[in-house]
Protein backbone atom coordinates (compact mmCIF):
# COMPACT_ATOMS: atom_id res chain seq x y z
CA UNK A 1 0.00 0.00 0.00
CA UNK A 2 1.11 3.56 -0.96
CA UNK A 3 1.97 5.68 2.67
CA UNK A 4 0.01 8.59 2.80
CA UNK A 5 3.28 10.59 2.53
CA UNK A 6 3.52 9.55 -1.40
CA UNK A 7 -0.10 9.28 -1.99
CA UNK A 8 -1.37 11.46 -5.38
CA UNK A 9 -4.92 10.44 -5.56
CA UNK A 10 -6.76 13.96 -6.35
CA UNK A 11 -3.77 15.39 -8.02
CA UNK A 12 -3.29 16.43 -11.73
CA UNK A 13 0.07 16.56 -13.30
CA UNK A 14 0.96 17.79 -16.81
CA UNK A 15 4.28 15.74 -17.63
CA UNK A 16 5.94 17.73 -21.28
CA UNK A 17 7.24 14.83 -23.10
CA UNK A 18 5.73 12.21 -21.12
CA UNK A 19 4.97 10.23 -24.44
CA UNK A 20 8.06 8.21 -24.61
CA UNK A 21 11.84 8.19 -22.37
CA UNK A 22 12.33 9.44 -19.28
CA UNK A 23 9.15 11.71 -19.25
CA UNK A 24 6.92 8.31 -19.94
CA UNK A 25 9.16 6.87 -16.58
CA UNK A 26 7.81 9.24 -14.60
CA UNK A 27 4.52 9.78 -15.76
CA UNK A 28 3.72 5.86 -14.68
CA UNK A 29 5.34 6.22 -11.68
CA UNK A 30 3.27 9.04 -10.63
CA UNK A 31 0.23 7.55 -12.35
CA UNK A 32 0.75 4.14 -9.96
CA UNK A 33 0.63 6.70 -6.88
CA UNK A 34 -2.31 8.04 -8.22
CA UNK A 35 -2.09 11.81 -10.65
CA UNK A 36 -4.38 11.96 -13.09
CA UNK A 37 -2.05 12.55 -16.14
CA UNK A 38 -1.61 15.18 -19.15
CA UNK A 39 0.47 13.77 -21.32
CA UNK A 40 2.21 16.98 -23.72
CA UNK A 41 4.00 16.34 -26.93
CA UNK A 42 4.25 16.78 -30.48
CA UNK A 43 3.47 13.95 -32.01
CA UNK A 44 0.26 13.11 -31.24
CA UNK A 45 0.00 9.14 -32.17
CA UNK A 46 3.22 8.80 -29.61
CA UNK A 47 0.94 10.89 -26.89
CA UNK A 48 -2.59 8.94 -27.62
CA UNK A 49 -0.29 5.84 -26.87
CA UNK A 50 0.92 6.73 -24.10
CA UNK A 51 -2.44 8.04 -22.63
CA UNK A 52 -4.21 4.69 -23.20
CA UNK A 53 -0.29 3.19 -21.19
CA UNK A 54 -1.51 5.18 -18.26
CA UNK A 55 -5.40 5.01 -18.31
CA UNK A 56 -4.58 1.16 -17.92
CA UNK A 57 -2.48 2.23 -14.52
CA UNK A 58 -6.31 3.30 -13.36
CA UNK A 59 -6.51 6.74 -13.53
CA UNK A 60 -7.43 9.26 -15.94
CA UNK A 61 -4.80 10.59 -18.62
CA UNK A 62 -5.19 12.42 -21.99
CA UNK A 63 -2.37 13.27 -24.75
CA UNK A 64 -2.26 17.11 -25.52
CA UNK A 65 -0.58 17.67 -28.68
CA UNK A 66 1.51 21.33 -28.06
CA UNK A 67 4.97 22.14 -28.73
CA UNK A 68 6.49 23.61 -25.87
CA UNK A 69 8.07 26.52 -27.67
CA UNK A 70 5.09 27.99 -28.79
CA UNK A 71 3.92 30.36 -25.91
CA UNK A 72 0.06 30.24 -27.37
CA UNK A 73 -0.24 26.40 -27.52
CA UNK A 74 1.41 26.17 -23.77
CA UNK A 75 -0.86 28.54 -22.37
CA UNK A 76 -3.74 26.87 -24.40
CA UNK A 77 -2.77 23.57 -22.81
CA UNK A 78 -2.64 24.38 -19.44
CA UNK A 79 -6.11 26.10 -19.70
CA UNK A 80 -6.90 22.62 -21.07
CA UNK A 81 -5.73 20.81 -18.41
CA UNK A 82 -7.12 23.29 -15.94
CA UNK A 83 -10.68 23.33 -17.27
CA UNK A 84 -10.48 19.31 -18.27
CA UNK A 85 -9.42 18.36 -14.19
CA UNK A 86 -10.28 20.98 -12.58
CA UNK A 87 -6.71 21.91 -11.24
CA UNK A 88 -3.23 21.52 -11.42
CA UNK A 89 -0.67 20.38 -8.51
CA UNK A 90 2.51 19.05 -10.68
CA UNK A 91 4.23 20.25 -13.61
CA UNK A 92 7.04 17.99 -15.02
CA UNK A 93 9.46 20.15 -17.68
CA UNK A 94 11.00 17.12 -19.28
CA UNK A 95 11.09 17.59 -22.99
CA UNK A 96 14.09 18.31 -24.79
CA UNK A 97 16.41 17.89 -27.43
CA UNK A 98 19.99 17.93 -28.41
CA UNK A 99 22.26 18.68 -31.40
CA UNK A 100 25.58 17.38 -31.12
CA UNK A 101 27.94 19.74 -32.38
CA UNK A 102 31.14 21.48 -31.25
CA UNK A 103 30.48 25.43 -30.53
CA UNK A 104 32.44 26.27 -33.85
CA UNK A 105 30.16 24.09 -36.14
CA UNK A 106 26.55 24.43 -34.25
CA UNK A 107 24.48 27.11 -36.27
CA UNK A 108 22.73 29.84 -34.61
CA UNK A 109 19.28 27.96 -35.48
CA UNK A 110 20.43 25.04 -33.82
CA UNK A 111 21.34 26.91 -30.24
CA UNK A 112 17.78 28.64 -30.51
CA UNK A 113 16.12 25.55 -30.95
CA UNK A 114 17.75 23.91 -28.34
CA UNK A 115 17.80 26.91 -26.09
CA UNK A 116 13.93 27.28 -26.61
CA UNK A 117 13.03 23.18 -25.93
CA UNK A 118 15.35 22.69 -22.81
CA UNK A 119 14.86 25.85 -20.86
CA UNK A 120 12.49 28.45 -22.26
CA UNK A 121 9.98 26.04 -22.61
CA UNK A 122 10.37 25.25 -18.17
CA UNK A 123 9.90 29.12 -18.11
CA UNK A 124 6.85 28.76 -20.33
CA UNK A 125 4.91 26.31 -18.70
CA UNK A 126 5.97 27.10 -15.22
CA UNK A 127 4.41 30.17 -16.13
CA UNK A 128 1.51 29.13 -17.43
CA UNK A 129 0.30 26.85 -14.31
CA UNK A 130 1.28 29.62 -11.72
CA UNK A 131 -1.74 30.76 -10.92
CA UNK A 132 -3.86 27.25 -11.16
CA UNK A 133 -1.20 26.32 -8.72
CA UNK A 134 -1.14 29.29 -6.52
CA UNK A 135 -5.22 28.20 -6.12
CA UNK A 136 -4.72 24.72 -5.57
CA UNK A 137 -3.09 25.86 -2.54
CA UNK A 138 0.17 24.96 -3.52
CA UNK A 139 2.01 22.91 -6.72
CA UNK A 140 5.22 20.91 -7.30
CA UNK A 141 7.49 21.92 -10.32
CA UNK A 142 10.20 18.89 -11.10
CA UNK A 143 12.55 20.03 -14.06
CA UNK A 144 14.65 17.43 -15.77
CA UNK A 145 18.46 18.37 -16.22
CA UNK A 146 21.53 16.43 -16.98
CA UNK A 147 24.97 15.59 -16.21
CA UNK A 148 25.42 18.56 -18.06
CA UNK A 149 24.16 20.47 -15.71
CA UNK A 150 27.38 19.94 -14.11
CA UNK A 151 29.70 18.59 -16.77
CA UNK A 152 30.79 20.38 -20.11
CA UNK A 153 31.23 18.08 -23.09
CA UNK A 154 32.93 19.28 -26.37
CA UNK A 155 29.82 18.43 -28.34
CA UNK A 156 27.16 20.02 -26.13
CA UNK A 157 27.22 23.53 -25.97
CA UNK A 158 23.64 24.71 -26.62
CA UNK A 159 22.56 21.60 -24.34
CA UNK A 160 25.27 22.40 -21.55
CA UNK A 161 23.98 25.98 -21.43
CA UNK A 162 19.90 24.97 -21.42
CA UNK A 163 20.86 22.11 -18.67
CA UNK A 164 22.73 24.58 -16.87
CA UNK A 165 19.84 27.31 -17.37
CA UNK A 166 17.52 24.78 -15.95
CA UNK A 167 18.72 24.71 -12.61
CA UNK A 168 19.43 28.03 -11.84
CA UNK A 169 16.02 29.02 -13.19
CA UNK A 170 14.78 25.91 -10.68
CA UNK A 171 16.35 27.60 -7.70
CA UNK A 172 14.46 30.86 -8.52
CA UNK A 173 11.40 29.06 -8.88
CA UNK A 174 11.97 27.71 -5.50
CA UNK A 175 12.64 31.03 -3.76
CA UNK A 176 9.92 32.97 -5.92
CA UNK A 177 6.74 30.75 -4.88
CA UNK A 178 7.68 29.69 -1.66
CA UNK A 179 4.90 31.70 0.03
CA UNK A 180 2.59 30.26 -2.74
CA UNK A 181 3.62 26.68 -1.40
CA UNK A 182 5.08 25.65 -4.59
CA UNK A 183 8.40 23.30 -4.76
CA UNK A 184 10.74 23.68 -7.46
CA UNK A 185 13.31 21.04 -7.71
CA UNK A 186 15.35 19.70 -10.73
CA UNK A 187 16.52 15.86 -11.16
CA UNK A 188 19.73 15.31 -13.12
CA UNK A 189 19.82 12.07 -15.20
CA UNK A 190 23.00 10.17 -16.11
CA UNK A 191 23.49 8.39 -19.00
CA UNK A 192 19.57 6.40 -19.72
CA UNK A 193 18.89 4.40 -22.40
CA UNK A 194 16.33 5.91 -24.48
CA UNK A 195 15.63 7.60 -28.09
CA UNK A 196 17.69 10.38 -27.57
CA UNK A 197 21.34 8.28 -26.33
CA UNK A 198 20.92 5.98 -28.43
CA UNK A 199 21.30 8.46 -31.37
CA UNK A 200 24.05 9.50 -28.92
CA UNK A 201 25.29 6.13 -29.21
CA UNK A 202 25.63 6.41 -32.91
CA UNK A 203 26.94 9.53 -33.18
CA UNK A 204 30.16 9.42 -30.57
CA UNK A 205 32.59 6.73 -30.69
CA UNK A 206 32.84 4.92 -27.60
CA UNK A 207 30.16 6.33 -25.69
CA UNK A 208 28.45 3.51 -24.67
CA UNK A 209 32.18 2.12 -23.77
CA UNK A 210 32.80 5.04 -21.71
CA UNK A 211 29.62 5.60 -19.36
CA UNK A 212 29.81 2.25 -18.74
CA UNK A 213 33.38 2.46 -17.31
CA UNK A 214 32.35 5.11 -15.79
CA UNK A 215 29.43 4.39 -13.75
CA UNK A 216 29.42 2.97 -10.15
CA UNK A 217 26.44 1.26 -10.84
CA UNK A 218 28.14 -0.38 -14.10
CA UNK A 219 25.23 0.16 -16.17
CA UNK A 220 22.92 2.44 -18.49
CA UNK A 221 19.53 3.67 -16.21
CA UNK A 222 15.77 2.70 -17.72
CA UNK A 223 12.95 5.16 -17.47
CA UNK A 224 11.68 3.22 -14.71
CA UNK A 225 14.72 3.96 -12.51
CA UNK A 226 12.50 8.00 -12.39
CA UNK A 227 9.30 6.47 -11.37
CA UNK A 228 10.29 7.10 -7.57
CA UNK A 229 12.12 10.25 -7.99
CA UNK A 230 8.81 11.54 -9.31
CA UNK A 231 6.58 10.16 -6.49
CA UNK A 232 8.97 11.91 -4.15
CA UNK A 233 9.27 15.53 -5.27
CA UNK A 234 5.39 15.51 -6.79
CA UNK A 235 4.45 14.17 -3.32
CA UNK A 236 4.27 15.67 -0.16
CA UNK A 237 6.94 13.39 1.18
CA UNK A 238 9.31 16.63 -0.08
CA UNK A 239 7.22 19.39 1.30
CA UNK A 240 10.61 21.07 2.77
CA UNK A 241 12.68 20.24 -0.13
CA UNK A 242 13.24 23.08 -2.56
CA UNK A 243 15.36 24.24 -5.02
CA UNK A 244 17.32 21.21 -5.32
CA UNK A 245 19.33 19.55 -8.35
CA UNK A 246 19.13 15.96 -7.50
CA UNK A 247 21.48 13.66 -9.62
CA UNK A 248 20.44 10.32 -10.50
CA UNK A 249 22.82 8.37 -12.25
CA UNK A 250 23.97 5.20 -11.04
CA UNK A 251 26.73 7.82 -9.17
CA UNK A 252 28.24 8.57 -12.07
CA UNK A 253 28.83 12.27 -10.93
CA UNK A 254 30.40 11.43 -7.69
CA UNK A 255 32.73 8.70 -9.77
CA UNK A 256 36.75 10.28 -8.59
P1 LIG B 1 13.31 11.32 -25.73
O1 LIG B 1 13.84 11.80 -27.04
O2 LIG B 1 12.92 9.90 -25.57
O3 LIG B 1 12.11 12.24 -25.25
C1 LIG B 1 12.05 13.60 -25.49
C2 LIG B 1 10.62 14.03 -25.33
O4 LIG B 1 10.53 15.45 -25.51
C3 LIG B 1 9.70 13.41 -26.35
O5 LIG B 1 8.59 12.89 -25.65
C4 LIG B 1 9.30 14.54 -27.26
O6 LIG B 1 7.97 14.37 -27.71
C5 LIG B 1 9.41 15.73 -26.33
N1 LIG B 1 9.66 16.99 -27.03
C6 LIG B 1 10.79 17.38 -27.69
N2 LIG B 1 10.63 18.60 -28.22
C7 LIG B 1 9.38 19.00 -27.88
C8 LIG B 1 8.62 20.18 -28.14
N3 LIG B 1 9.12 21.19 -28.84
N4 LIG B 1 7.37 20.25 -27.64
C9 LIG B 1 6.83 19.23 -26.92
N5 LIG B 1 7.51 18.10 -26.64
C10 LIG B 1 8.76 17.99 -27.12
O7 LIG B 1 14.46 11.71 -24.70
P2 LIG B 1 14.71 11.41 -23.15
O8 LIG B 1 13.58 10.69 -22.54
O9 LIG B 1 16.06 10.86 -23.07
O10 LIG B 1 14.78 12.90 -22.61
C11 LIG B 1 13.85 13.46 -21.71
C12 LIG B 1 14.54 14.56 -20.93
O11 LIG B 1 15.60 14.00 -20.16
C13 LIG B 1 15.17 15.65 -21.81
O12 LIG B 1 15.02 16.90 -21.20
C14 LIG B 1 16.64 15.25 -21.83
O13 LIG B 1 17.48 16.33 -22.08
C15 LIG B 1 16.79 14.73 -20.42
N6 LIG B 1 17.94 13.88 -20.21
C16 LIG B 1 18.07 12.66 -20.83
C17 LIG B 1 19.17 11.86 -20.57
C18 LIG B 1 19.35 10.53 -21.17
O14 LIG B 1 20.40 9.91 -20.93
N7 LIG B 1 18.42 10.00 -21.92
C19 LIG B 1 20.23 12.31 -19.66
C20 LIG B 1 19.99 13.61 -19.08
C21 LIG B 1 18.89 14.34 -19.35
P3 LIG B 1 7.50 14.75 -29.23
O15 LIG B 1 8.56 14.26 -30.13
O16 LIG B 1 6.18 14.11 -29.36
O17 LIG B 1 7.37 16.25 -29.22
Amino acid sequence: MTSKLFDLKGKVAIVTGGNGGIGLGMARGLADAGADIAVVGRNAAKSKEAAADLAGRGVKAIAIEADVTDKAAVGAMAERVAREFGRIDILVNNAGINVRKPPDQLEVGEWDSVISTNLTSAFLCSKAVHPAMKQAGGGKIINIGSMMSIFGASFTPAYAASKGGIVQFTRSCACAWAADNIQSNAILPGWIDTDLTRRGRKEIAGLHERVLARTPAARWGDIGDFAGIAVFLASSASDFLTGAAIPVDGGFSIQG
